[in-house]
């Protein structure tokens, strides 16, 4: 079994929340802490609308604006493969997303497998209770618009339905909703915010070159911002090939939505 082919298998669970807001994932273990934490947002049903950090120990994993402003001792998240620092089973680690409302998560490694051949990754296996919605205050928050929310009485109770904009069932997960997510990515006010993560990209080297120069938020806008003649409107690319022509970048792969063929070009500088 080489390394790349082996699968490794997280529960994370929301801290100081009863009862638990958890889920239980598998990733393949050569993917970076930045593809983890894409996998992460994902699977809680978070936006990536705010900083982010692993602590794995004294170490500290995040992407280089957070930690230019920060933690100068880490490391980029987006350069480390989880492989290198996870080799035991047990470990467990700290996942915080959104510095002020702090939500702290457990990450623990619970297996290290072998690759199944028909499967796709990554993949969510279980999970409980719905993620809390953004920006709510965290969990002393969440606790006061839980207590509005599920009384009709309370002063607060039509402000806070109008701010979620309907009904919150903090019980609901929706499995079949992280899977399609992993399939077409998150968008948040009309916004691709995490790409889709199942979707596989190839690249001829030097076009790998061209994409690598672009930084993570610009690709994942490029991705996300592809015009589909089937549809006859703006869509996601996925399983894309990348290749260079006449200076050019053209990304050829299919739309989310149809899967009729879309095609993007990115000019040379
Ligand atoms: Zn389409």
């Amino acid at each position: 079994m080489s390394e790349a082919d082996t699968i490794f298998q997280f529960k994370v669970t929301l801290k100081e929340i009863k009862p638990p807001i958890w889920r239980r994932f598998q990733v393949r273990s050569d993917i970076t802490f930045r593809d983890l934490h894409n996998t992460l947002q994902v699977v809680m049903g978070w936006w990536d609308s705010h900083p982010h950090l692993f602590q794995f120990g004294e170490l500290l994993l995040t992407d280089a604006e957070t930690l230019a402003e920060w933690g100068e001792g880490g490391l980029r998240d987006d350069t480390i493969p989880l492989n290198r620092l996870l080799t035991v089973e047990g470990t467990s680690l700290t996942y915080e997303y959104d510095f002020g409302d702090s939500w702290q998560h457990e990450l623990v490694l619970e297996a290290m497998l072998p690759e199944e051949e028909t499967a796709v990754y990554p993949r969510c296996l279980a999970g409980a209770r719905a993620c809390p919605p953004e920006d709510c205050g965290g969990i002393w928050g969440y606790e006061q618009f839980l207590e509005a929310i599920r009384d009709p009485n309370h002063e607060e109770h039509r402000r806070y339905r109008e701010w979620i904009g309907g009904a919150f069932d903090p019980e609901a997960f929706d499995l079949d909703k992280v899977m399609q997510q992993f399939r077409e990515g998150v968008y948040w006010q009309g916004e691709l915010v995490v790409p889709p993560l199942t979707s596989t990209q190839t690249f001829t080297p030097q076009a790998r070159w061209f994409w690598r120069s672009i930084p993570e938020e610009a690709q994942t806008r490029i991705i996300g911002t592809v015009w589909c003649s089937h549809c006859e409107q703006k869509t996601t690319i996925t399983n894309f090939k990348g290749n260079i022509q006449q200076g050019d970048l053209i990304l050829r792969g299919e739309c989310v939505r149809c899967g009729g063929v879309v095609v993007r070009l990115l000019e040379g500088g």
